[in-house]
């Protein structure tokens, strides 16, 4: 019964896929919607609003979106049959590229709308529900007005470790990916805007803040004393001005990898000495090919440089294997590249035509058990190493977030400053808290330590 004491809250859930910038996004529209009522439920089966917020980055992960949907449906009847309402929104960039194809494909979805226009939702959550009938909504515009400018101020908890989405869009057009067609251009909000949400954060509880862009290190934002500032500027700002214990930034490309930046490496002791940097392929032709915009040689330089400002600095990468026209040579340098670089963990992908990409369109195709078999020799390679790192730890002392239960009793799991998974026999106390670890033994995924002291 709903009397004035209580409120007419309605539930929500949300699926997130794919990058930690539609795991930031998710929460904002949840920010968003908090005002109608709307709180967040753990389980699809009874919530009032289901919103899916996906990932059009290679076609198994659109793929999903509707085998997803179709089973969602049955809990959208299971509450019709009840006489309730259930909402089914389509999110992010499938939503994008797919638009109306979307309401077609499966005719019980009632919204689509794409990554810029979530601060939207209230007034499409209206339309979709109103006394003008039940509209199915599509909104795939990019609009005039700026989405920061009108989300409320976070709501949700975004827990110890937390994401700050600080630039979007790329205006890079890699010849295989979809992001400059579902992101847009390139964005980037204002020096101070961030910092205040990153002060928020660590008041909400965070330890630690990740900065969040498609092309992180482009960013050029307006600050406070009226200059443009890059991604440098921004965190000498935060680290001073935040509180937080660390921070990192993700994802950046290897062309805006400046000096400024390369020398924040050394300079800022809490940015941590694990950088993520994709490039995609060793071979200069098919970088080309790619419209990667940087060579081999720039790659090595940038790792070189990195590594003279923060010696301890450790590299992550993506790889995309079995691009049209990738020789057996062009794989072997990409091999050789990753042995040089040492790379300690790795994203890679076959390549996967997205339609609308001018590689899809290329000929000189490779055929998918080759690209298969490469995937697997790269994986291997980049096992090797990451294992190799994992036991070059033991024996050292490092402050790891611990931020998760542990699979046994008494165990807690948290994230070393290289980004390794560290378990240790920790009771539930030093949940989201910085603690001295002293790793007794490395593995393939993980590290075991032991705690010296609390921090
Ligand atoms: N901005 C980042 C950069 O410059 O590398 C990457 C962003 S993208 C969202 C994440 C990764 O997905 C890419 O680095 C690439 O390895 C992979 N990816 C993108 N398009 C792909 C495609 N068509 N096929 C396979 N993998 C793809
Ligand atoms: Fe996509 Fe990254 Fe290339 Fe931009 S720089 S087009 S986000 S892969």
């Amino acid at each position: 019964m709903t009397n004035k004491y209580t409120r007419n809250t309605k539930k929500l859930y949300i699926k997130t896929w794919g990058c930690q910038m539609n795991v930031y996004d998710s929460n904002r529209m949840a920010d968003v919607l908090a005002p109608l009522g709307y709180e967040n439920a753990d389980m699809p089966d009874d919530a009032d609003m289901l919103i899916l917020n996906t990932c059009h980055i290679r076609e198994k992960a659109t793929d999903k979106v509707f085998s997803d949907l179709g089973r969602l449906r049955v809990h959208k009847e299971a509450k019709e049959a009840k006489g309730e309402k259930m909402l089914i929104a389509v999110a992010g960039c499938v939503a994008q590229a797919e638009g109306d194809f979307i309401l077609e494909r499966a005719p019980y979805v009632d919204m689509v709308f794409g990554p810029q226009t979530y601060h939207e939702l209230p007034e499409m959550v209206v339309k979709a529900t109103g006394a003008y009938g039940d509209a199915r909504i599509v909104n795939t515009e990019f609009p005039g007005d700026n989405k920061f400018d009108k989300l409320p101020e976070e709501q949700q908890n975004a827990g110890v470790s937390a994401f700050l989405s600080i630039q979007e869009g790329c205006d890079k057009f890699c010849t295989f990916c979809v992001v400059p067609y579902t992101r847009g251009s390139e964005y980037s909000r204002t020096a101070m805007e961030i910092v205040d949400e990153a002060k928020r954060l660590v008041d909400g509880g965070a330890l630690e803040i990740t900065l969040l862009g498609q092309n992180v290190n482009a960013f050029h934002g307006l600050g406070p004393d009226g200059t443009t500032w890059g991604l440098a500027d921004l965190l000498h700002k935060v680290a001073e001005t935040s509180g937080a214990e660390r921070l990192r930034y993700t994802t950046s490309h290897p062309r805006d990898m400046d000096d400024a930046l390369i020398a924040a490496h050394g300079e800022i002791e809490m940015l941590q000495p694990f950088l993520h940097l994709p490039v995609q392929s060793g071979s200069d032709k098919i970088l080309e090919a790619m419209n990667r915009k940087h060579t081999r040689d720039l790659f090595f330089d940038v790792i070189q440089r990195l590594r003279a400002a923060r010696p301890d600095i450790t590299f992550s990468s993506d790889f995309i294997v079995g691009f049209p026209g990738e020789t057996d040579e062009d794989f072997e340098q990409t091999l050789d590249l990753i042995r040089r670089v040492k790379f300690v963990s790795t994203y890679s992908f076959k390549f996967s035509a997205r339609p609308g990409t001018p590689a899809a369109n290329m000929k000189n195709l490779v055929r998918d058990e080759i690209a298969s078999e490469r995937l697997a020799r790269l994986q291997a390679l980049i096992n090797e190493q990451q294992v190799e790192f994992n036991k070059q730890c033991a024996g050292l002392t490092m402050p790891v977030l611990f931020d998760r239960k542990g699979k046994k009793a008494g165990q807690l799991i948290g994230r070393s400053p290289y980004n390794q998974s560290v378990y240790a026999e920790l009771d539930n106390r030093h949940m989201n808290s910085l603690v001295d670890v002293t790793i007794e033994e490395g593995f393939d995924n993980s590290l075991k330590g032991v705690v010296t002291a609390k921090n």
